[in-house]
């Protein structure tokens, strides 16, 4: 077995996660002030990107909430489908990964936190780095690395879909100085098409995903020319953070933004309206729409959840 597959077989088998890629570093030819691997860690020669998928059980808590208005069940999916154990895992695994290759191999290996926890500066300070799913400045981009490393395609919701697990699965980043086998990018079935669905679109409450024609970003990934949805973070935010009545999940929230388009200024006022939280680990209350990663179709979403009575799912 060569160091490739050893350190492939380490993390699938001893670290028990669900797929792994490696990405060369001149995949990532970012533009728009992303950062690139040798930003991080110079002379870095790979980014080994590996996924855990969400258990269909967490998903199917948040269709508590969302379709039998169960709000004590959506603490499940608080707790173990968004930041908590899946980026907590994912950072112990991460460490674990850059000590085995830093101790078998002799490289220099850096775990890159995820999720909230990238501490990074965001454009409108000082909103936390979490709005929504995808307001933060990545140290570097998840999804787009796991692109790079084979493992999916981006799908319109700016999401990493895998054909087995659509967007329900963490994303852990390692960059190591150490030269590995790299993978082709993802060149499998193409897996979102939004002019024939658009579910992420339709059921975005705030409106933030345009439809297919509508407001765009393209930019290349290992040589792929790639284009996803522009979302409106804001608007994504006014749901996710509950500034308004309606998106509250649990607790008194007021109606703090009625626009659906704040502008950075708007929503950082109302933000240092609301009051510091000593439940969330952000210290900022969440309410975790995910809507758009919730019931996407991709990843045999019928199957698993409509076909087995656990979502009535959501109609165009
Ligand atoms: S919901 Fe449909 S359009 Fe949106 S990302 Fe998933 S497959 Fe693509
Ligand atoms: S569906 Fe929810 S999480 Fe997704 S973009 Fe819209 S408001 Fe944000």
């Amino acid at each position: 077995m060569n160091t490739t597959e050893q350190i492939k077989q380490y993390i699938l088998h001893d670290c028990k996660m669900d797929a792994v890629g490696i990405a060369p570093v001149s995949a990532f030819d970012y533009e728009n002030g992303l950062h690139t691997p040798e930003h991080i860690l110079p002379n870095a020669k790979s980014v080994i990107v590996f996924t855990k998928r969400i258990p269909d059980g967490v998903i199917q808590a948040a269709f508590r909430r969302l379709e039998d208005h169960n709000a004590d069940a959506h603490s499940i999916y608080a707790a173990f489908g968004s930041d908590l154990t899946p980026n907590m895992t994912i950072f112990l695994m991460q460490f674990n990964i850059a000590q085995y290759i830093e101790r078998n191999f002799g490289f220099v290996t850096v775990p890159l936190p995820s999720g909230p926890s990238q501490n990074v500066t965001q454009k409108n300070e000082p909103m936390p780095a979490f709005i929504g799913p995808r307001r933060i400045r990545y140290l570097l981009h998840s999804e787009r690395a796991a692109v790079a490393a084979g493992l999916g395609e981006l799908g319109w919701n700016n999401l990493l879909l895998t054909p087995e697990n659509g967007p329900r699965q963490g994303i852990g980043l390692v960059i190591t100085t150490l030269e590995l086998d790299h993978d082709p990018p993802y060149q499998g079935e193409k897996l979102c098409d939004p002019e024939t669905c658009g579910i992420c679109s339709a059921v975005c409450p705030m409106h933030a995903i345009p439809g297919a024609d509508g407001a765009f970003e393209s930019y290349k990934i290992a040589g792929l020319e790639l284009k996803t949805a522009q979302i409106n973070n804001n608007a994504c935010a006014v749901c996710s953070m509950a500034f308004r009545k309606e998106f509250s999940v649990k607790g008194e929230v007021e109606d703090l933004i009625m626009k659906d388009d704040p502008s950075d200024e708007e929503l950082s006022e109302q933000y240092l309206k609301r009051s510091f939280s000593d439940i969330s680990l952000d210290h900022f209350p969440k309410h975790y729409c995910s809507r758009c990663l919730l019931y996407c179709p991709v990843g045999r979403w019928k199957e698993r959840f409509a076909d087995k009575g656990l979502s009535k799912g959501v109609s165009k």
